[in-house]
Parts: C-alpha cells; structure tokens; sequence
C-alpha cells in the first residue's frame, strides 16, 4: 500500500498520506482510533467541510442518542406469520452494541478516553397500549429474555410499576385499555458528538492525525496501476490535491455523492432517499429530571420504522435534558448543511429505474412523510400527549434532527428501500464508503472492522494486527451470540465502564 509508482504520472510534488477519511463524524473518527492502534506508523488525514467535526448526524442533537441494543426498539424483531418473533437481527445488534463497549472499556482502562463524558446508563423501555400489542410485546419478551443477550428484561402490565418505571407517561393516562411494557436497567444514552471529539482530539494532539477543517472533497480520480487515488479538495487556501492508497468515504449523507464521483462500478447500483426529522426538547429542567428512561412505543401501521416515537433521557454535552420525536419529513438535501440540489444531483442512468420504483412501491411511505411535513404545532403537541398526556406546550421546543440518506439499492427484483447501512467497497480494498444511517453510530465499532476486513485484509490477518486486535477487543475471534461465556467476559468488563457513571 505504501508504494507510489513515481514514474507512472507527474505528481511527485503532491502530499500523501497512507489513509484519508472523508468526514469528521463517529464513523471517519472510530475508523482513525482503529488503524492508529493496529498501526502508530499511518500517516493519517481526516478531512472535514464545516468548520468542526461531529457537526453533522453524528452531533448529539442531530440524532437520538440511544445506545442501540435492541433493547426497546420494536422494529428489530418482527413478528412472523406464525405469531413469534424473529430475533436474529435483535442479537446481531447487541452484539455490535456490546463490542462499542468492549472498545470503550479498552480505552478507558488505558486512560485514553473517559465514558463520563459521553456514555450513561439508562433504562430502555418498550411500551405498547391495545391487547394486540401487549400479546406482542408478550411473545417478545417471553423469546428475547430466554436469550443470555437480553436475560435482564423486566415484564409488567401493572399500572403502578409502570407509573415507577415511566412516571410522565403514566400520570394522568386512563387505565381502560390494556397496557404492558418491558425494561432493561442496563440500557444506555451515548452522546456521539462527544465521543467524536474525544477519539479525534488526543490523536490530532499527539500529531498522530491531521485533522483539516473547512475542507471539502469535491472529487476522487482513481490512478492507475493500483497507486491510489488522486483526492481533490477545496479548502481555506483554495482547492488543492493528495494522493492516497485508501480512501475512506465516512461523509455521512455526503458520502453517496463522493462514491458517484469515484466511478468504481461497486457504487454504480445505488441511489439515497433523505429523510429528515424534527424533536421536541423539553425546556423544563425539573419535567426533565422526572423521567429516566428511554421509552419506545411502536410505529403506527404504514409509518417506516424510523418514525418510532420515543421519549428520552438524554445527556447532551453533559447537560440532562428530555427528548420526544422523531417527528419525520422530507427535504431533498443529503446533510442537514447541504443543498437541495443533492437529490436531484444524485440521479443517474444507473440508479433513476430503481428510485423511481422505491418511490411506486412506496408511495404510503412518502404520503407519510408529506403528512408528516404538514403537521401543525397542534398535531405534534397531540403526538407528543400520547406519551405525555399532561405535556404542556410551553415547556417543549421543536429543534431539527439529522439528515438520513436511507439506501436506494438496485436488485434482480428491482429497486429496494433500504434502511440499515452498508459498506461499499472497492474490490482492490483502496475505497470504502459507508451509506445509510441505522443502527448507525452504536454499531460503529463493528462497521469499521468490517470496512477494515474487507480494505486491508491481508494486514489485519497478520499476527501483529491480530494481536493488537486482542489486546483491544478481547472478544476478537469470538461470537457472543453462540457462546455466553465471552458475552459474559465483554458485560463484566462493560458493566464496569457503566458502573464509573452509577
Ligand atoms: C434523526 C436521527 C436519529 C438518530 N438516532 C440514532 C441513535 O439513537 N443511535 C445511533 O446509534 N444512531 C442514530 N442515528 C444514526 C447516527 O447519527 C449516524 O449513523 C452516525 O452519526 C453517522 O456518522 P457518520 O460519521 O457516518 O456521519 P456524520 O456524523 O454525518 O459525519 C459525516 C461528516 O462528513 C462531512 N462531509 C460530508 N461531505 C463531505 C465532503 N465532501 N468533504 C469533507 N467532509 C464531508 C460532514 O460535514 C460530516 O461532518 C440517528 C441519525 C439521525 C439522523
């Protein structure tokens, strides 16, 4: 990787650097930790088009905050025709979840991160109203808490236990219908942004990472012979080049359009549909401190699971606050600082088929979004009662969330709406690029060691990598899910990072 053919074209004068990261958000951050633990000798470059990183979906009030465990959120086990629930998905996000942590601990043990400012326990909540519903919720907590990932989680239908665990949602709520929720204490709020920071800043300080700021990617040429890719930028002191054998395209929204300017025929088959979304943040202090939990009700019929509304403790930038939403929309911008040209820009020969037929076979989907749009201060004061039935509006404020650019993937069957994420990689491994938006952030950790796997596979095999890799992650190599005895090694390690928050 570190060979440049300097005779093959005339651009001995250029910088280069052996990894450059598109994007200052948790993903282009985590990646950055990582190859600088597997390797100290990488030169890296992280480049960042607004001023800060962490700015976009990866800041604290641009998205939920919520350690995605599969815990509380209902949309990751369906139920199936035969009535049961499926928990592969469920598990596989735990488990990603669980090695978030693991990385954490590491770092934290080695006092080169500090979870107080970003990682607090919290109680995940599942709540659901209406008989059929609660047999739901039923048959999932009966199959998940027979599971060693989620043994810890509590059953109730008893008003004053749920009153206990959720007193804002209880009080002043009629009893007449069934009701029934499930808990586990040991849920989580992550504050991303400050995560980003914390992983950036000591690697930038100890000039381990070049971190630019203000500096857009505005296109990538891929060179030939293998050597790398010619990356144009516009920055501060005007537009410029650098040459890099890896690419890491962790641009968040921004990250579709650059895989279209790189033309590697991986990226060809993909379009982005944005969703954008709006909170409710409480302004009452008090009312904030009432609730501690993160409480996931279930998406009406016809809404897409992004639309699950939640209410939620959060701690933004160390501050307790109380959060309610998603309330989704639409706009054609890709980054919540972007242009509404992105849609439109992005449309191509290859992908115009299949986002046309993601918008046919989804029309219910974008009717609910243009609902969405529509809705009056009154009508998400009323969502919001549904939660809170004694919520007074003027203690509730709207603030817009984080752009997703959810994945538009051309298949044999046709266009396909996609709503977790994925890593598309070039096949010689010299470009990665990370599309979607969930489970997102909570599994970043996870995401990176595949963009690892899949770009610099040969190096990550090498007994030096592996063995970094275990003193890292000592759960490396091992499955979770298949053996609860290294699910019980990682927790044990874990619980101790959340205990530093009890
Ligand atoms: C409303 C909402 C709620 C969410 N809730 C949760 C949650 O509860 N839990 C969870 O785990 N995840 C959640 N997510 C997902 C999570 O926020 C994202 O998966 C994660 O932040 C993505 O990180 P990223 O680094 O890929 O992107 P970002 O944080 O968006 O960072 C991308 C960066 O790239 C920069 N950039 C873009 N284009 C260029 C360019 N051409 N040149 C240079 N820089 C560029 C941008 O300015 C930005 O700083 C949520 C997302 C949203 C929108």
């Amino acid at each position: 990787m570190d060979q440049y053919p300097e005779g093959a074209f005339n651009r001995a004068a250029l910088e280069r650097f052996d990894a450059v990261l598109v994007g200052g958000g948790i993903m282009g951050a985590t990646l950055a930790v990582l190859l600088h633990e597997l390797d100290p000798e990488l030169r890296l470059l992280l480049l960042e088009r607004l001023d800060q990183p962490a700015l976009e979906s990866s800041a604290a009030v641009n998205n939920a905050g919520t350690g995605h465990a599969a815990n509380c959120e209902l949309n990751y086990t369906p139920q199936q025709a035969d009535g049961t629930v499926a928990t592969a998905k469920a598990l596989r996000i735990n488990a990603s979840f669980e090695r978030s942590l693991e990385f954490w601990a590491s770092l934290s043990e080695q006092g080169r991160l500090d979870p107080s400012g970003f990682l607090h326990q919290v109680p995940h909540i599942s709540w659901v109203q209406g008989a059929a519903d609660v047999a739901f919720l039923r048959q999932r907590q009966q199959q998940l808490s027979a599971l060693p990932a989620f043994a810890g989680m509590e059953w109730s239908e008893d008003p004053a236990q749920l009153a206990q665990w959720m007193p804002l949602v209880m009080q002043g709520r009629s009893t007449d219908q069934p009701m029934a929720a499930t808990r586990i204490g040991r849920g989580t709020d992550v504050d991303f942004g400050h995560l980003t920071r914390a992983y950036l800043e000591p690697l930038e300080r100890s000039g381990a990472l070049e971190v630019r700021r203000g500096c857009e990617v505005k296109d990538l040429e891929r060179l030939p012979d293998g050597a790398g890719w010619l990356v144009q930028l516009q920055g501060p002191a005007g537009s410029s080049e650098l040459i890099c054998p890896f690419v890491f395209l962790g641009a968040g929204g921004g990250a579709l359009p650059l895989l279209q300017r790189s033309g590697i025929p991986e990226g060809r088959v993909y379009g982005g549909f944005p969703v954008s979304g709006q909170w409710l943040v409480c302004r009452d202090q008090a009312l904030a401190e009432h609730h501690f939990a993160k409480v996931y009700g279930k998406a009406k019929v016809g809404a897409p699971p992004m639309s699950v509304p939640h209410l939620d403790t959060r701690w933004i930038d160390g501050q307790r606050s109380l959060l309610f939403g998603p309330y989704a929309g639409f706009s054609s911008k890709f980054l919540k600082q972007g242009s509404l040209l992105d849609l439109p820009l992005s449309v191509r020969l290859t992908n115009l088929l299949p986002m046309l037929q993601v918008g046919l076979n989804n029309l219910s989907l974008v009717q609910y979004l243009i609902n969405q749009l529509r809705q009056s201060p009154q009508e998400r004061l009323d969502a919001l009662r549904e939660f809170v039935p004694q919520a007074d509006a003027a203690d509730w404020e709207l603030s817009v969330a984080g752009q997703r650019v959810q994945i538009i993937k051309a298949t044999a069957s046709g266009g396909q709406l996609q709503l977790g994420t994925e890593v598309v990689a070039a096949a010689d491994g010299s470009l990665a690029a990370l599309l979607g938006a969930s489970p997102g952030a909570s599994t970043a950790v996870t995401i990176m060691l595949e963009v690892l796997q899949r770009c610099f596979g040969e190096r990550l095999a090498s007994e030096s990598w592996q063995q970094r890799l275990r003193q890292l992650l000592p759960s490396w190599g091992r499955d979770p899910i298949a053996e609860p005895a290294t699910l019980e090694a990682m927790r044990e390690r874990s619980d101790a990072l959340l205990g530093l928050q009890a």
